[in-house]
Formats: structure tokens, C-alpha cells, sequence
């Protein structure tokens, strides 16, 4: 264990320079394994952070050393004030990115491109329209499809993030990669995750072993090229040979990433998260409007955190329900 007196550095020595914001509960999709159908209850508007506050709160962790700001949700760009968060949130020093479902995309290009927002990651789990409405449960694949390819031509830099579940869409994992080939594009495999209510069961998991098995059984051991993990990487990367694009696989359940983790977790309503596994969070909106200093609260949220997965160190125990049916849905969290 090391000691570090910045907020940000945890009792592993890990510093988090990548902070997530949820903007929103709200979703104009009801993905299955994220939202039930009638979605989530959510916080009332008084509860969650404003314009101004989520800049006051951001402003907060880049004054520690966040170099890197994801928007989430929920949806994010659900939001109205959306635009408005993205210039003010523009003036600070960091990058931005944002993970939403595309549906929306088209109407904020513009604003990506005056604010800085080149990176996007794009949730998609399927090329084939009836089961994206299937998964969905909402008819709207050829808009979020024809906006990743208008991402595509305007050069953002594109992710695919796919949820694979178990004899839903594992069918469809060559086609994803065959998508790689003539666009630039990286598709990320994601493991089927457990939250409350998403009836999370080991045996819809696709791992990472699988894929990979998969693939090399289709495209050969030889041009399945592994590439250089990123630094503080979540997903191990490879490249088709020949292939424009790249895929890679976020083994969280399977294989996980902690030891080079650097991500924390501000939700809608304004709590922290110190893991996405963790079913404990730190409320900050309150102490913050009531003019509290926020900075050791956040402080001692990070020196708490565990080495591995909200000290879910084997599958084992992350199997057993009771560690993870208290953990609140993707949605509300910020995924
Ligand atoms: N609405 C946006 C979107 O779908 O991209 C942003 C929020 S969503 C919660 C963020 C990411 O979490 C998405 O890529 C989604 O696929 C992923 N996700 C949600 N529930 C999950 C689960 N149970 N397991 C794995 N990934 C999940
Ligand atoms: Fe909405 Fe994203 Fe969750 Fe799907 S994964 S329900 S698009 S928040």
C-alpha cells in the first residue's frame, strides 16, 4: 500500500484521471439487459445535479487531475440542456467523449465538432433491425445505424460497444468483425454484466476465451493480430489483418481490468462511485449546495477502494446474488 495525499490517488496507488458523468436516469431505449420496460424510478428533478453544478462539480476533480471527461447516462443526449453542458464543460482542460445510442446524434453534430467531442462510443448490439428492436424494445435502428456511419464520414473517432448475450447475438460476432473491415471503426465486445433487476445469469456470459475461439477458428490464428493495450485499457484490442478497423473484448466479469483502473463515477443525482461493481456511493450535491467542501469526501471515497472489482476478487463471488442485486441498474450509474 502507498500513501498519496492527492484526493485522487488510492490506497493502491492508482490515480483517477477519467471521471464518467451520468447526465441523466432517462433513456429513450429500454435495452433488457440495462432498463426494465417501464424503465427505472427515477430521481426528482430537484435531486439532480443542474447545468451549473455538474461544471462546478467537474471543476472540482480537474482541479485533482481529471484529464479525461466521459458523458453518459441514461441517455445523455435525452438531455435538453445538453449543448449547454458540452460548452461549458468545454473550457476546461480535459477531453471529452461521450457513450450514447446514437439515436439522437445527428442533431448535436454540429455541436461535437464547435465543442471538441471527437471521441463517441456508440452502443449497438446488432446489425440486423428486428433484433435491435427485439433487444431494444424500441424500433429505431436505422436512425442510430445511419448516424454511426454519418460519425464515420464526419471523422469522428468511433467505438462499438456491443453487449453480447448467449444465443441473443453471439451469432453475430464475424459479422461485427467483417464490419471492421473497410470502415475505421473499433468494435468492443462487452461481457453481459450483473446489476439489479437485469437477470443477470452466468450462462448467458460470452467470454472472452470464447470470442477469441470464435474468431481465430474463422478468420485464423495468423490474422488475428493482437495489438498494444492502451494505457489504463479496458479492452484487449486486436486487428483483422488487412482490416481497417480493430475489435477488442471487455472481460469484466471474466477477466478484469482493475490493477491499471483510473475511472470514477459521478452519477445524475450527484453521488460518486469509486467502481462500477460497488453497491456504495458517496452523495455530493447536497453537501455541495448546503456550501460544504466536497474534496474529502471525495478523498475518502477513493482511499476506500478495493483492488478488484468492489471486492468481488473471484467469479465465484461475484456469481452469488446477494453481492449483486443491490448494485443499482447501468442506467442510473453511468455506464
Ligand atoms: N445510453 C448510452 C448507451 O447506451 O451507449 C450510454 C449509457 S449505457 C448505460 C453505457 C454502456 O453500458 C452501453 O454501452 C451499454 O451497452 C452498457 N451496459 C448497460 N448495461 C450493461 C450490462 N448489464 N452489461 C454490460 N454492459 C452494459
Ligand atoms: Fe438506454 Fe444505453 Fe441503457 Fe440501452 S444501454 S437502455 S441505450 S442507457
Amino acid at each position: 500500500m502507498t500513501t498519496n495525499n492527492n484526493i485522487l490517488t488510492d490506497s493502491f496507488g492508482r490515480t483517477h484521471s477519467y471521471l464518467r458523468i451520468s447526465l441523466t436516469e432517462k433513456c429513450n431505449l429500454r435495452c433488457t439487459y440495462c432498463m426494465p420496460e417501464n424503465g427505472v424510478p427515477l430521481s426528482p428533478k430537484s435531486e439532480l445535479m443542474t447545468t451549473d453544478e455538474i461544471f462546478e462539480i467537474a471543476s472540482i476533480f480537474v482541479k485533482h487531475g481529471v484529464t479525461k471527461i466521459r458523458l453518459t447516462g441514461g441517455e445523455p443526449l435525452v438531455r435538453k440542456d445538453f449543448s449547454s453542458i458540452l460548452k461549458q464543460l468545454s473550457t476546461l482542460n480535459t477531453t471529452l467523449s461521450i457513450t450514447t445510442n446514437a439515436v439522437l446524434v445527428d442533431r448535436f453534430i454540429n455541436d461535437f465538432k464547435t465543442y471538441g467531442l471527437n471521441d463517441i462510443n456508440v452502443s449497438l448490439d446488432s446489425l440486423n433491425a428486428d433484433k435491435f428492436t427485439y433487444i431494444t424494445r424500441r424500433n429505431q435502428f436505422k436512425k442510430a445505424y445511419n448516424n454511426i456511419i454519418r460519425l464515420l464520414e464526419e471523422g469522428f473517432r468511433v467505438k462499438l460497444n456491443v453487449v453480447l448475450l448467449k444465443d441473443f447475438n453471439d451469432d453475430e460476432i464475424i459479422d461485427f468483425i467483417n464490419f471492421t473491415k473497410h470502415l475505421n471503426i473499433s468494435v468492443r465486445f462487452i461481457e453481459f454484466m450483473p446489476f439489479d433487476g437485469n437477470n443477470w445469469n452466468k450462462d448467458k456470459l460470452v467470454t472472452q476465451a470464447e470470442i477469441l475461439q470464435k474468431v481465430e477458428t474463422y478468420f485464423g490464428y495468423q490474422n488475428t493480430i493482437p495489438l498494444k493495450n492502451e494505457k489504463n485499457f479496458t479492452a484487449r484490442n486486436y486487428q483483422i489483418q488487412g482490416f481497417k478497423g480493430n475489435f477488442g473484448i471487455i472481460s469484466s466479469v471474466s477477466n478484469p481490468f482493475c490493477d491499471s483502473c483510473n475511472r470514477i463515477r459521478l452519477t445524475a443525482n450527484g453521488n460518486i462511485k469509486n467502481c462500477l461493481f460497488s453497491n456504495t456511493e458517496t452523495a455530493l450535491l447536497q453537501p455541495y449546495r448546503a456550501g460544504k467542501n466536497i474534496e474529502p469526501l471525495i478523498g475518502n471515497l477513493i482511499k476506500k477502494k478495493h483492488a478488484v472489482r468492489a471486492g468481488m476478487k473471484d467469479f465465484e463471488t461475484l456469481n452469488k446474488p446477494e453481492f449483486h442485486t443491490n448494485n443499482r441498474s447501468m442506467i442510473t450509474i453511468g455506464g
